[in-house]
């Protein structure tokens, strides 16, 4: 059995496996996919201290950090569960189950997709999923922000002053914004609202995208709209269906609770980065947490006596 094990193989359980690893703890960690949502990034300019790098750049290094400690890392394994016995279990789908007197959950999350032809082809030449990521990329240029809850309205506002403009479409009849974004949004200059809008696909000319067409769901028409790029607001989605029924406490949302030190409500289960609900999902931040997690986790096992 391990002291700790981490499941989840992003920026919060690398910095997690490195912050255990270096307390001389046996630690193990589980993963799908080594590096997890950085895989999919191509540039990354806010990772302090690093002006540009490349997300499997970056997912590689963190691999190779995690392997100078001795760290156990299994992948392509998918945990299917957690459960309390003498020690915390965590069955895999395969079958198997390992053993942990600790156990830190950073399984992150994922965008809810809009699923109409274009996007997974643009996906990184134009369709965008993080406004504090890829907005700078698109200064000067029109983009449009496909949904108008809170973080739609919020990337409308954030993009409007680095972009010409914005275009927001809203599927609904309203916005489910809050008020006072709402007001800030309609007081800009250069972001326009549009409602009724089903987004039925992206544009692009083969290298980058283009624009976009939607319906207008009272109307029936087809309107195309030309953008250099496209922003999903439409659900940032945790990984913790597998944690559904266990002890872990999750929102409605999903997203695991943790207090200030990364503990759930299951004792010596904690959790970081974007699968919890601490706010603002980026990089820094999960591996900020995943530090914290391994910290309480550590504090955690010396109270425990172990
Ligand atoms: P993740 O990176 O999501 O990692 C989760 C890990 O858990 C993976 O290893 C996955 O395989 C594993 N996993 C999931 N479920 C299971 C399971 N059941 N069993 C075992 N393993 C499991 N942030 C920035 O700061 N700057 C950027 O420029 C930036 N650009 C982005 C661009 C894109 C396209 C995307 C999608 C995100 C971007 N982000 C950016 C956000 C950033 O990638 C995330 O905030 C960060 O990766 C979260 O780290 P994490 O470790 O919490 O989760």
């Amino acid at each position: 059995p391990y002291d700790v094990l981490i499941v989840g193989g992003g920026p919060a359980g690398a910095a997690a496996a490195i912050y255990a690893a270096r307390k001389g703890i046996r630690t193990g960690l589980v993963a799908e996919r080594f590096g997890g949502q950085v895989m999919d990034t191509v540039g990354i300019e806010n990772f302090i201290s690093v002006p540009y790098t490349e997300g499997p750049k970056l997912a590689a290094s963190l691999e190779q950090h995690v392997r100078e400690y001795g760290v156990d890392i299994i992948t392509d394994q998918r945990a299917a569960g957690i459960r309390r016995g003498e020690l915390i279990e965590l069955p895999l789908a395969t079958g198997a189950t390992l053993k942990s007197k600790a156990v830190i959950l950073a399984t992150g999350a994922r965008w809810r997709e809009l699923n109409v032809p274009g996007e997974a082809e643009y996906r990184t030449r134009g369709v965008a999923y993080c406004p504090h990521c890829d907005g700078p990329f698109f200064k000067g240029k029109k983009v449009a922000v496909v949904g108008g809850g809170n973080s739609g309205i919020e990337a409308a506002i954030d993009l409007a002053g680095i972009v010409e403009h914005v275009t927001v479409l809203e599927f609904a009849d309203t916005l489910r914004a809050d008020e006072v974004l709402q007001r800030k949004a309609r007081s800009m200059g250069n972001i326009d609202i549009i409602m009724n809008a089903q987004t039925t696909e992206v544009l692009g000319d083969g290298s980058k995208v283009t624009g976009m067409q939607y319906t207008d769901r009272v109307s029936g028409d087809s309107k195309r709209l030309e953008l250099a790029g496209i922003f999903v607001q439409i659900g940032l989605v945790p990984n913790t269906e597998f944690l559904r029924g266990s002890e872990v406490e999750l929102t409605r949302s999903g997203e695991v609770v943790i207090d200030n030190r990364g503990a759930t409500s299951m004792a010596g289960v904690f959790a970081a980065g974007d699968a919890t609900t601490v706010p603002y999902k980026q990089i820094v931040i999960s591996m900020g947490a995943g530090a914290t997690a391994a910290l309480g986790a550590f504090d955690h096992l010396i109270r425990a006596g172990s």
